[in-house]
């Protein structure tokens, strides 16, 4: 038996100024073939999951390798993103036929100036080259696009369960084992999969609480009650500008119409929900104002998603420092952005110099911009280790960086912004968040994890940006208005298509 591992992974924002290129790629990981299993092989991610799985298998697999890419968030990928990634994926695979089966880590959600479903092109692309029982199965960000398209080309579609993500590794394991479970199985396993016609804002709803982690709860019922053998709930991610959009349930089971069942059950639910998950904003002013009250409990989290590089966003909006400033507020409060010409001028005036310094809106000329006299208190080469979970460790470079203070409110200026929702991305760079009264994340959710065990309050800001939660202000130009929030369908009943490949080969 003989598999191979790889992986193309990205969450694209259509609304994004920038274009993600190979450089810009650059930010996670670019891996040939040959250096994916020394480099990710104890890593907790998706193909780490994957690796310890084929390892430990009874049925002691040959696996071999393609290419591992890996990018944090961005606007959509230039051609050659892809032509790199199959210019390496195909000829490892035909170095390597017959192979048994290709397991991916895809978030779902790539988009390319080329295509809407880059995944589902790759998919297509390796389908065209493997022999035709070839167990095709891919490990998924739960903020996947899901079209039918890619789940009737896939045979085995495994999502994240957790919101923020921390089971990267455990979704490439569930992946690993329904994959080799279908591999020559007596009984392979059936996916059904139910289109379900939402988006939401990611901001609206996790699973460390609340209706989504009681829905979660539900599936794993069904696992654990042997209804199902596995289940993802994919929530599309609501940047994402594509002509036939859906979020969708994927349900596996053992024969077809337990599959079909569960799919339908979860994706009635999962739509059920769909007012639940709306945005609860407030104004920056309104979050200062709290802030500013001596009965608010330090520090007050403002969650500036609009504007998250992990939702794809460019980091480059300064609204909250603009209120902040315009109100000659007097709290503590940290802010992050990236613009590049800010820290040149920062390295220009030195540690102790004091200069007038413009900011905001490096690479988004609609963000919101400040421009006021700034004391550099310290200037960094911008490398940090991460403390969140499914990344504790990882090196992070944000380019060369500086903090620049502006009346009580501290700004740490970066090229790029990596793990924005982690606290280590201020704490490393002499902003403990503990301290302040009022700090500013651009992340959606992500930053719970970290953040949660000693944030006195947080409130998600009505703040502009590519990744907005009021996706009623996103610009979309290919969504059809059939959707909700636009149309609220109370009489929805879920259809589950069940993906029959699995027997067709057996
Ligand atoms: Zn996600």
């Amino acid at each position: 038996m003989k598999v191979l591992v790889t992986e193309l992974r990205q969450e694209s924002n259509s609304f994004s100024a920038a274009r993600s290129g190979l450089a810009y790629w650059r930010s996670g990981w670019l891996l040939e073939p040959d250096e994916v299993h020394a480099t990710l092989r104890t890593v907790e991610c998706a193909v780490g999951g994957m690796i310890e799985v084929l390892e430990r298998s009874e049925r002691r697999p040959e696996i071999v390798f393609g290419p591992a890419f890996c990018s944090q968030s961005g606007g959509p990928a230039e051609p050659e993103v892809l032509e790199a990634f199959l210019s390496r994926l195909l000829p490892a695979i035909e170095a390597n036929l017959p192979l048994d089966a290709v397991f991916f880590s895809f978030h779902g959600a790539l988009q390319s100036t080329e295509f809407d479903d880059v995944e589902g092109e790759v998919v297509r692309r390796v389908r065209a080259v493997v022999p035709p029982g070839c167990v095709l199965a891919a490990s998924l960000d739960m903020h996947g696009f899901v079209p039918r398209g890619l789940a009737a080309s896939l045979d085995v579609i495994c999502g994240y369960h957790t919101y923020p993500h921390v089971d990267f590794a455990e979704t490439g394991r569930r992946t690993a084992r329904l994959g080799l479970a279908t591999i020559a199985g007596a009984e392979p396993p059936v996916m059904a999969w139910a289109p379900v016609p939402m988006i939401v804002s990611a901001s609206a709803y996790n699973t460390m609480g609340g209706p989504f982690r009681d829905l979660i709860g539900h599936g794993r019922q069904l696992v654990d009650t042997g209804a199902l053998l596995d289940f993802s709930l994919f929530q599309m991610q609501p940047w994402l500008d594509v002509s036939d959009p859906n979020s969708a349930v994927i349900a596996i089971a053992l024969d077809a119409e337990a599959a079909a069942r569960g799919a339908r059950d979860l994706a009635a639910r999962l739509y059920g929900l769909r007012h639940a998950f709306a945005p609860r904003l407030s104004s920056v002013d309104a979050v200062i104002d709290r802030a500013e009250d001596p009965a608010s409990v330090k520090p007050v989290i403002l969650v500036d998603s609009a504007d998250s590089p992990n939702a794809g966003a460019t980091g480059d909006n300064m609204a909250v420092a603009r209120r902040l400033l315009d109100r000659r507020s007097t709290l503590r409060a940290a802010v992050v952005v990236s613009d590049p010409s800010a820290v040149r001028r920062a390295f220009e005036v030195g540690v102790g110099g004091t200069a007038e310094f413009a900011i905001g809106g490096a690479a988004d000329p609609r963000a919101v911009t400040i421009r006021a006299e700034g004391y550099v208190r310290s200037l960094h080469d911008g490398e940090y280790r991460q403390e969140f979970v499914g990344h504790g460790g990882k090196v992070s470079r944000l380019g060369r960086s500086a903090v620049l203070r502006f009346g009580q409110l501290d700004v740490l200026a970066c090229h790029t912004i990596v793990a924005p929702g982690d606290p280590q991305l201020f704490r490393a760079f002499g902003i403990e968040p503990r301290l302040y009264d009022l700090v500013a994340v651009k992340a959606n959710t992500s930053f719970r994890v970290g953040y949660a065990p000693f944030a006195g309050e947080i409130i998600e800001a009505d703040t502009p940006g590519a990744a907005a939660p009021d996706i009623a202000t996103l610009p979309f130009r290919k969504v059809p208005k059939t959707l909700f929030p636009w149309t609220d369908d109370a009489s929805f009943e879920p259809v589950a298509d069940v993906i029959r490949r699995t027997r067709d080969f057996t």
